[in-house]
């Protein structure tokens, strides 16, 4: 008898194990099949990688607003410290979990902010004619075989002049297209309604009719869900938009799994923006039947995420990638969770803890761990997990697993 409940008992430790029980957990390694959407957490700006299906890798954004040490309150500082600038940090990342280091098929451009593009203040020096942070520096590190903005060739909307204004890299950044353009780097604008722009490159025919990216959004035209037609989404004075009215924004499919970067988007009118026709998110949301992952526009500040988006689009899982103490902000996190905006249950993830004395300890404690975040989709495409890889570890490994979930379509399992 005794025999039989110790041999219970060891039964039910080892069931609690977890799968190594002789050391950390780590990432899967990326097989065929499986769509991986890395968040890279830097504190310092956005930086998403995917592995696609076929193997295909694309990078959206690498930004660094140059506040390495934190001496801006405003700003967080650079995780897991400033050793190194975030472009290394990156290409440190990239080249760990890529099938193909120091090689990438894709890296596209949401604006032209700092916290997407790198910043002349922790700009290392160049030998091409250009400083290097953010893109300028991972792309030189990097090769990108094709890469994408809201403006290529021109530069010139809403003004050259606002451009450079919003973005003070603009100058590095041109040298850099120049630059790796006469190295081989195809080099094109974002067109809004394409499905052909972000294609699987390695194998496509296994994930004909599964896998899709439909580019919904940019420089304040939006798809309206037939072939190539799109529609303006402002009138007004134009020197009044600013970058996070352009944005470019996709919509990617894979299976039942929907992704949502749309980069800095809004939802509604704040004050404090010159133009008051930001509305962008009730346009897109017609686009939108269900979305599994949302990347929330504009990190989740005061006018992301609206009401009637939310509504359409029931998210499962909120990623924010975090570099200001208001990413995200309170009154949004509250929109968010409300159970009467959308009853479903939803899961929220942040890469920093930036914003953890803003939102108080409720709003808080409804965030996961901090860390990188991967997002991690089956190749049946109707399972996923996510995972929260330790950002101030050296060998990445995992500090929180959310299990095999499965997708929800149109609000039912
Ligand atoms: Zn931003």
């Amino acid at each position: 008898m005794k025999k039989l409940f110790l041999s219970v008992v060891a039964a039910a430790v080892f069931a609690c194990l977890p799968a190594n029980a002789d050391g950390p957990e780590y990432l899967p390694k990326w097989e065929k099949g499986y769509l991986y959407i890395h968040n890279i957490g830097t504190g310092q700006g956005d930086c998403t990688f995917m592995v696609l299906p076929d193997g295909t890798t694309w990078m959206v954004d690498a930004g660094d607003v140059g506040n390495a040490t934190g001496k801006n309150p405003a700003w967080f500082h650079t995780v897991p410290d400033n050793k190194k600038t975030v472009g290394e940090y990156i290409v440190d990342y990239y080249n760990h979990f890529s099938p193909t280091p120091g090689e990438l098929d894709y890296f596209s451009l949401t604006h032209f902010h700092v916290d997407h593009t790198g910043s002349p203040k922790t700009a290392l020096p160049g030998e091409h004619g250009y400083a290097r942070s953010g893109i300028t520096l991972v792309g030189d590190l990097i090769r990108f075989h094709k890469m994408v903005d809201r403006a290529y060739p021109s530069y010139d909307f809403p003004s050259r002049e606002k451009i450079f204004k919003e973005c003070s890299l603009m100058k590095d950044y041109l040298a850099f297209v120049e630059y790796q353009r006469s190295q081989g780097m195809q080099m094109e604008r974002f067109q809004v309604g394409s499905k052909k722009q972000f294609a699987l490159l390695h194998d496509p025919k296994p994930y004909a009719g599964k896998f899709e990216v439909r580019n919904i959004v940019a420089n304040g035209e939006v798809w309206t869900g037939k072939g190539m037609q799109t529609r303006k989404m402002y009138s007004g004075d134009i020197s009044l938009f600013d970058e996070n009215m352009n944005s470019c924004g996709f919509l990617l499919r894979y299976g039942d799994f929907v992704y949502y970067n749309c980069g800095d988007l809004g939802s509604g009118n704040y004050k404090n923006f010159k133009s008051q026709e930001r509305d962008f998110e009730s346009f897109v949301a017609d686009l939108c039947p269900h979305v599994t992952l949302v990347k929330p526009d504009h990190h989740g500040w005061r006018e992301s995420s609206n009401a009637k988006f939310l509504m359409a689009t029931r998210p499962e899982v909120f990623v924010f990638m975090a570099s200001n103490r208001q990413h995200p902000y309170a009154g949004t996190m509250r929109r968010l969770a409300d159970p009467l905006v959308y009853p479903e249950p939803r899961e929220f993830y942040t890469t920093t803890d930036a914003a953890r004395s803003h939102l108080g300890d409720e709003l808080w404690g409804l965030f996961k761990p901090t860390g990188h975040i991967v997002v991690r989709v089956h190749p049946d495409g109707r399972h996923y997990e996510v995972f929260v890889l330790d950002i101030f570890s050296d060998d990445y490994r995992v500090i929180y697993h959310s299990g095999i979930k499965e997708v929800r379509v149109d609000g039912k399992k």
